[in-house]
């Protein structure tokens, strides 16, 4: 975390317990009806495959003389060691792989060997046919860098992360443990009168509308229904407000009777699968391993295809996440494995006090006129939350707001924001797409 908001203190403020979050493991799947027979593929099938080829050609091209203009002979002969252990490129050891240097042919990484020496004792690897790799051709009609195959990479996801143990409704709950008394539930504001002095907020109560008249006003109201509220906001900053959208997002969860994943034949523990199809991906938990039962989010769903799953009615989306799942894990068609009345579907987009997911920022001008307007307060009235943060999408950003107008609140930062600051890019942050929405 790079935010003055130390995490340790903040769990231990809090006082919940952080377990191993595993976002990607190699033994998740790939799965496309493109090519590979439709089949699921190993990620690490995928990925060692892909580098032995592209580490084949790094080799071919060194050793044909084609970086002659880029790199002198001493450097290209370091840099041909380098695509044998990326690439696994070796013709030594005692490997399946190469019989020859610098030429692929699959890898003991795939998890794939034969037994040369006849060797009468098991070991880990299966028996692969030979050569077991993908063919370079089906991995670029796979297309799988286009679907999230490279996510874990990015700074912002990590292979290994962390999550609360029970859930992360385990945050809300050390608020409600240490600051819950201060907490009204069922009370929607319905108008906000901001003034030079203060801010008067009316909500509707238990017992009807009631009013509260505070020296500030910090707001985490997602925008789309900040917009919709009787409000005496400066014209710049209603437009702002009314300006920041919400993407649309689609999740749906098992409750598993098996923890089906977890047996000798897929291995797999924690981490994502993902698919080019709707459903896009399928997450393990990355707790109670080998427990008997489970849940998986048998969906996560974004932009395009949010759209048209949530247009879906939810007894229809469980049988469409049913029939996508299933090409991943045959399991999930089993209802005595994967029950459908045990599975549930939300689209962000409908909830009624949210409204979306998360801001369609896309980085450019247009937004930036309105993420900055929204960075900066009207009078004594606040925006914070991932929608006025640089990490739409995630906690992080909504913790990363606060700290910015608590401290404007107390002059500690300037209630200005340089003209310099761009919006983030939603998609990038969100769904690891370099692009625009
Ligand atoms: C599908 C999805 C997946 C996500 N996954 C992750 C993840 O893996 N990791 C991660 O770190 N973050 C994730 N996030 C982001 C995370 O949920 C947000 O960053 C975080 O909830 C933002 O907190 P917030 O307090 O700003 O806003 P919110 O949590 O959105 O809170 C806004 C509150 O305003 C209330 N409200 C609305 N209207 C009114 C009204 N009229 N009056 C009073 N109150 C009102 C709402 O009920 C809500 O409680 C995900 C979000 C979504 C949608």
């Amino acid at each position: 975390m790079k935010t003055n908001i130390s995490i340790s203190a903040l769990v231990a403020y809090l006082t919940i317990t952080e377990e191993c979050y595993i976002m990607n493991t190699t033994g998740n799947l790939f799965q496309t009806d493109q090519v590979f027979d439709k089949k699921a593929v190993v990620y690490r099938e995928i990925q060692n495959d892909t580098r032995g080829y592209i580490a084949e050609l790094l080799a071919k091209v060194i050793n044909q003389g084609a970086l002659d203009q880029e790199l002198n002979a001493q450097d290209q002969e370091r840099l041909l060691t380098l695509p044998q252990k990326f690439g696994s490129l070796e013709a030594v050891g005692n490997r399946y792989g190469s019989r020859t240097d610098n030429i692929y042919e699959g890898s003991t990484r795939d998890g794939c060997a034969d037994d040369p020496q006849g060797n009468p004792t098991p070991n880990v690897y299966y028996k692969c046919e030979n050569p077991k790799d993908l063919i370079l051709h089906s991995l670029l009609d796979a297309e799988f860098w286009q679907h999230s195959f490279y996510d874990p990479m990015e700074f912002e996801w990590q292979a290994t992360l962390f999550q609360p143990v029970g859930g992360m409704d385990m945050i809300v709950e050390g608020f409600k443990r240490t600051v819950g008394d201060l907490i009204k539930y069922e009370s929607p504001v319905t108008k906000i009168e901001v003034n030079d002095d203060g801010v008067i907020v009316t909500f509707k109560g238990k017992r009807g509308e009631s009013q509260i008249k505070a020296d500030y006003c910090v707001s985490n109201i997602p925008c789309p229904i900040l917009t919709k509220l009787q409000h005496s906001f400066q014209p710049d900053f209603a437009e702002a407000v009314e300006n920041t959208t919400f993407s649309p997002s689609c999740k749906v969860g098992w409750q598993a009777e098996q923890r089906f994943w977890e047996n000798d034949e897929y291995q797999i523990y924690g981490g994502i699968s993902w698919t080019d199809s709707i459903i896009e991906q399928i997450w393990y938990p990355s707790n109670n391993f080998f427990g008997k039962k489970g849940t998986l989010t048998g969906a996560y769903i974004h932009s395009e295809n949010a759209v048209e799953f949530g247009k879906l009615s939810p007894k229809e989306r469980i049988a469409k996440a049913k029939e996508e799942g299933a090409k991943l894990h045959p399991e999930i068609a089993d209802e005595k494995i994967v029950p459908s009345d045990k599975g549930i579907s939300i689209a962000w987009q409908y909830v009624e006090h949210q409204m979306g997911a998360w801001p369609s920022w896309e980085g450019n001008q247009h937004d930036q006129k309105y993420y900055r307007r929204i960075l900066r307060p009207d009078r004594r009235f606040f925006i914070v939350g991932d929608q006025a943060s640089t990490l739409p999408g995630w906690q992080e950003g909504a913790m990363m707001s606060a700290e910015h107008v608590v401290k404007q609140i107390v002059n500690k930062k300037p209630a200005d924001v340089p003209e310099s600051v761009m919006a983030p890019n939603t998609r990038r942050v969100v769904q690891g797409i370099r692009g625009s929405y």
